[in-house]
């Protein structure tokens, strides 16, 4: 292991390997060609109950539950965790609530819809950012560094800028499909644009730039 630093905290000692992203969201067997990044302990472990959250949100979202490595989280982890775990069964489901869906002034279909707890879900996808620029450049992303993502709708016509001047990462896809990513990096430097999509239904864009301007 050539890095000595936690490439999370860029302070402690790295003495064990994390995952990105987290192991969690890959059913068993798993697959051979996951990514791990150095870390120190604090920092592989004190994410974990985050990451189990978002699993169980991203791997259950509607564009995501049908896949079958969505189902096997499902039936394999999450029903026996949210038996054995009532708490996180509550966190989640004391925010369901009904959504009507109206469409052309018509009442079409009432579904059901919960909150995502988004400082959850947002450290988890800021770690696997850190996790991607670190495995794909060799460089750890300083503290003054922002990292900011979101859903991904549309093809990446806003950030063409920072593409054209960037090299592609051409996509890499981890356990059947589990997790995607491409990036757009540059030589020796951290800022720079990547594309995640999890369980081929649900796709994000992140971005690391210094200070508040970005590219
Ligand atoms: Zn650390």
């Amino acid at each position: 292991m050539k890095q000595k630093r936690c490439i999370y905290c860029g302070r402690s000692d790295a003495t064990e390997r994390d995952h990105v992203p987290p192991k969690c969201l890959f059913p068993k067997p798993l697959p051979t060609n996951l990514i791990t990044v150095p870390a120190c302990s604090k920092c592989n472990r004190e994410l974990s109950e985050d990451e189990k959250y978002f699993r169980s949100i991203v791997s259950q979202l509607a564009e995501t539950e049908n896949h079958p490595a969505s189902k096997k989280i499902l039936n394999d982890r999450i029903v026996k965790r949210l038996k054995r775990e009532p708490k996180l069964a509550l966190r989640i489901l004391s925010t369901v609530k009904p959504v009507k869906i109206i469409r052309e002034g018509k009442h079409v279909a009432t579904v059901t819809a919960y909150d995502v707890d988004n400082q959850s879900y947002d450290r988890v996808m800021v770690k696997i950012i850190k996790g991607l620029v670190y495995h794909e450049t060799g460089l750890i992303v300083p503290s003054s560094f922002s990292i900011k993502w979101n859903v991904l709708r549309e093809p990446l016509q806003l950030l063409q800028n920072l593409r054209n001047r960037a090299t592609n990462i051409p996509k890499r896809v981890i356990g059947d499909g589990v997790f995607a990513y491409e990036g757009y990096v540059r030589r020796d430097d951290v800022r720079s644009l990547w594309v995640m999509q999890f369980y081929e239904g649900v796709t994000y864009s992140g971005v690391v730039y210094a200070g508040r301007h970005f590219a």
